[in-house]
């Protein structure tokens, strides 16, 4: 059976909510290596609700903080349109502020790991995901035109630096097969614990739209697919009709079923609730939305002779050995190359540019 927690709160008082999600979940902190992913899209402003707010990350990193964790990283990989500017997301959002010091760029240094073959063999996800002993996820309520919904599943695709994630759009190439692929994603480091901002969520043709709408509560839980089911009821949708969550449950990362969850709160049905124009089975096959997933470039790093000093950082960041020096410039091999983009986030000169 999983428990999801159903919390009122405000951003002004959001601490209880925190302090129940953790007395809900315990979590063995101290002494461990400890990382917090908000969800980061791209540079905007907090009460645009595009991102975690920095409200509820606040009280998450003091909660932290207070249970005496060995090292706290607080960080993401914003979305393609806010790549390289990673630093930037966390100062313009507020959550730089919120990460009171414990901020890192997360695509410093990525690790490779199979993958699913379907789509690419192997990706690169964030090192320090990777080596945490506790990861926690901090979704936000939100919709998203492909799938649907993003919420404690889909946050984890932001464990993939650079262009991975554009890429991986592209290699999808349908919205079918996108819903399978967060799935796979998301198996690669499943986060210990999930605290969801739904105080204020978005409606609408998400994940960066407009409509806003006030819901006035924090949801945790210890399971994605059982969070996101319950975010999924809450939309007025059937859980079962959503690919990614019918796929997690297939493989066994959790289940949705009303009678396998235990809801401590209250669960509010959204009258209403506003989805995405091409949402659900409508998106299959969508000529609009298969022209979008076609049209993404594929972005390769090529170092600038002006700006580079031949220091060799890239070449030893780079997880799959793409890169090689080549007349006192390292150069990339295209096959190799899996778009993490770390050499680029790495290079002392800002040397890397994106071609
Ligand atoms: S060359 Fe750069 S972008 Fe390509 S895999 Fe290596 S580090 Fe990543
Ligand atoms: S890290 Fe930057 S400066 Fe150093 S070799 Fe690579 S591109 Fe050149």
């Amino acid at each position: 059976m999983h428990r999801v927690m159903i919390h009122p709160a405000s951003y002004e008082k959001c601490q209880e909510a925190i302090d129940r999600a953790f007395d809900m979940f315990p979590q063995k902190i101290k002494g461990k290596k400890v990382v917090i992913k908000p969800n980061v899209l791209r540079i905007s402003r907090a009460d645009e609700h595009i991102v975690t707010h920095p409200a509820i990350l606040r009280a998450v990193v003091d909660k932290v903080e207070a249970l005496s964790p060995a090292e706290l990283i607080v960080g993401d990989n914003p979305g393609l349109h806010a790549y390289g500017d990673n630093k930037l997301s966390f100062e313009r959002t507020g959550l730089m502020e919120a990460s009171k010091g414990y901020y890192k760029n997360l695509g410093d240094s990525s690790t490779q790991l199979e993958f699913n073959t379907d789509f690419l063999p192997h990706v690169g996800v964030s090192t320090d995901i990777m080596e945490a002993d506790i990861l926690i996820s901090l979704p936000k309520f939100k919709t998203h035109g492909l799938t649907v919904m993003t919420g404690a599943i889909k946050n984890s695709y932001g464990i993939l630096p650079g262009a991975q994630k554009a890429r991986l759009h592209q290699i999808a190439g349908s919205p079918e097969r996108f819903h399978e692929m967060i799935v796979d994603v998301f198996r690669l480091r499943i986060p210990d614990l999930f605290i969801m901002d739904a105080v204020i969520g978005m409606e609408g043709n998400g994940p960066a739209s407009p409509d806003l709408r006030e819901i006035g509560v924090v949801l945790a839980a210890d399971n994605g697919v059982a969070m996101d089911g319950v975010v999924a009821r809450m939309m007025g949708l059937d859980p079962a009709g959503l690919r990614f969550l019918q796929k997690a449950r297939d493989v066994g990362l959790g289940d949705f079923d009303s009678d396998k969850l235990e809801l401590d709160g209250d669960m509010q049905i959204l009258p209403d609730f506003n989805l995405p124009p091409l949402s659900g089975e409508a998106n299959a096959g969508n000529p609009a939305i298969r022209d979008m997933m076609h049209a993404t470039m594929r972005l390769l790093p090529k170092a600038d002779s002006e700006l580079c000093s031949a220091c060799e950082a890239c070449i030893d960041q780079c997880p799959v050995s793409a890169l090689y020096m080549a007349k006192d410039i390292p150069e990339v091999d295209e096959d190799t190359c899996i778009t993490c983009f770390c050499c680029q986030e790495i290079c002392p000169e800002k040397a890397m540019t994106l071609q």
